[in-house]
């Protein structure tokens, strides 16, 4: 990317934008950066993080094969938890059906709950932010949440709710392929995860979601960066090793 292209965006996070000392280049720069071997990537899907307490069983798969139009109708009318009678709509996700990139978020609040679209408002206009930061556009990924009805009063999601939804996640990973998942916020990680351990303990770190181990990398929610912008450069960190994760996926 264009390096005052990136300038810019970094001060759009916020970010004052890192000078290297003299003698040092920007590989040296990278590679001090916490980093994850691959032996030391930790498988999750059915089993996940060592200290993970078990969570809710896993709701009944979907019917396989489901298109991507398909499974958007089953979600539109789906009542499979208490969330159908609160919604406005739900929320499906949003973005490039081939992207290499699979953002997961929590769950809609009430802009995305009226507006049909996952990431909008202040919070949508940081993540845009934080993904031209690394050289991605808002349509060059795809967007979508753990949960695809908004909790009343945006209350943390349920975990039997997460349990019902999940499967329509699993079905737009099985559809979409993506390189890398980024979760972003602790509710996500910690659902996808299937773990209780905080985000500060989760995030620099290489995980493997479900059957097809897709690389899984942790960050902060935009809406938590706005409350808390002194942890965007820990934000930009996590994203400059999703990018070096993304780099290494075969696909
Ligand atoms: S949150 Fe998910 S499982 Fe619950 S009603 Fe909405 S789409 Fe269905």
């Amino acid at each position: 990317m264009n390096p005052a292209l990136r300038k810019e965006y970094l001060r759009a996070l916020g970010i004052t934008p890192w000078v290297l000392r003299a003698g040092k280049t920007s590989e040296t720069a990278a590679a001090a950066l916490p980093r994850v071997e691959e032996s030391q990537a930790r498988a999750v899907g059915a089993s996940v993080v060592p200290s993970a307490p078990p969570r809710a069983p896993q709701a009944p798969p979907l019917e396989e094969n489901l298109s991507w139009e398909q499974l958007r109708s089953r979600v539109a009318a789906c009542t499979r938890c208490a969330l159908s009678k609160t919604r406005t709509q739900t929320v499906f996700g949003v973005g490039d059906p081939n992207a290499d990139w699979l953002v997961v978020g929590e769950a809609p609040g009430a802009e995305e709950d009226r507006r049909g679209e996952p990431f909008v408002g202040r919070a949508g206009q940081l993540l845009d932010s934080m993904l031209r930061a690394i050289g991605l556009a808002r349509g060059q990924v795809y967007i979508a949440n753990v949960l695809k009805c908004r909790p009343p009063g945006n209350r943390d999601p349920a975990p039997a709710e997460c349990t019902e939804c999940l499967p329509y996640l699993e079905r737009q990973i099985a559809l979409l392929k993506p390189k890398i998942m980024l979760a972003v916020g602790r509710i996500a990680a910690q659902n996808l995860l299937k773990t209780d351990s905080p985000l500060s303990k989760l995030r620099q770190q290489e995980y493997r979601f479900g059957a097809a181990r897709v690389p899984l990398v942790v960050t902060y929610h935009p809406a938590y960066l706005l409350r808390t912008p002194t942890d965007k450069r820990k934000a930009w960190e996590d994203l400059k090793f999703a990018r070096e994760v993304c780099a290494r996926v075969d696909r």
